[in-house]
């Protein structure tokens, strides 16, 4: 999915997006993100936070639906991105997936689809005219400076491994968790894993001390620890465990979603749609695309199976952005 906010604020520096090396249990409140358009979703953003940039490369999570595509279809037309892999994991519903390599695959729950943009890509996502309700994530995983700039690619996986522990089962997206590791290419030592745990059940999940590591709850069933989590809410664990336990309550089965990783340490300038190191560097993708839009052959290249306008950039602001560090 694309950042569709018309004005987005340049993510703050400073403050206390540190990494603690040590265990900590600090819970996020997610802000609600209107997507734009008169019958367009809000969405609930718990990375990029003013208190917490990344969790290890982890660095942008949106959780939307419920909905009903049919009164609220998702439709984010042609849209650039650079620096960055989108994870789109969907909970329930359909969405159509199209990019600037001539790639076209619908995903389900249970089923990944991983873009690595690399220098430059573009894509549209829509749901499908006869989806479910949709639930979802949006994720996005910051590149390396050793591989931004390169190739873009499209990968769907739709056997991922799981890993199973007590009354406890984790699908493993992105990354290794324990032992069991994911298929999808990964560029940073990182983890992503859909953890669930049914009504009563409980496990541990093992964890690498050296990452850090954020549990988000997407339902209302989530102990942690044996701690509730609200709905929605990012805890950040810090780094220095081995595992934590997650567990559900008599009446509701748990479900989570596990991001971990090594600390990312790269500064990062993150900008609509955009992950780069510079201003002028996020100026300069920003104007190319300005100029696919308009016809010209870009590294963006063009969504030829999408029918329909691509979206336009909005205007940066008058000062210039600067990037965002890791304490
Ligand atoms: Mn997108």
């Amino acid at each position: 999915m694309s950042n569709l906010e018309r004005r987005p604020e340049e993510t703050p520096t400073g403050g206390l997006a540190t990494v603690s090396h040590d265990p900590v249990r600090r819970v996020l409140a997610p802000r609600e993100v209107p997507l734009g358009g008169p019958r367009g979703m809000v969405v609930r953003r718990t990375l990029p936070h003013r208190e917490l940039r990344t969790v290890g490369a982890w660095c942008f999570c949106d959780d939307y639906g419920p909905s009903d595509p049919a009164e609220h279809p998702m439709v984010v037309p042609p849209h650039p991105h650079t620096g960055l892999q989108t994870v789109t994991w969907l909970l329930s519903g359909e969405v159509l997936h199209q990019d600037s390599l001539g790639s076209e695959q619908v995903v389900r729950p249970g089923s990944l689809n991983l873009m690595t943009a690399g220098r430059g890509i573009a894509h549209a996502e829509t749901s499908t005219p006869g989806s479910p309700d949709l639930r979802g994530l949006q994720l996005w995983v910051a590149l390396p400076d050793p591989d931004r700039d390169g190739d873009p690619g499209f990968e769907h996986h739709a056997e991922l491994p799981v890993l199973a522990d007590g009354g406890l089962t984790a699908t493993v997206l992105l990354g290794r968790l324990g032992d069991v590791e994911s298929p999808a290419s990964a560029y940073t030592p990182i983890v992503g894993a859909d953890v669930s745990v049914g009504p009563e059940g409980s496990g541990t999940l093992p964890l690498d001390p050296a990452w850090e590591h954020a549990v988000l709850a997407l339902d209302d069933g989530v102990r942690l620890g044996g701690e509730p989590l609200p709905t929605g809410s990012l805890a950040y664990l810090g780094c220095g465990r081995d595992g934590v336990d997650l567990s559900g309550t008599a009446a509701h089965a748990a479900r989570a979603m596990l991001l971990g990783g090594e600390p990312f340490e790269e500064e990062l300038l993150m900008w609509w749609n955009f992950v780069g190191r510079s201003h002028d560097e996020v100026a300069a993708a920003r104007a190319e695309w300005t100029s696919a839009v308009e016809g010209a052959a870009t590294r963006f290249g063009r969504v030829e199976a999408y029918d329909g306008p691509a979206l336009l950039a909005p205007e940066l602001p008058g000062t210039r952005l600067r990037p965002r560090g890791r304490g």
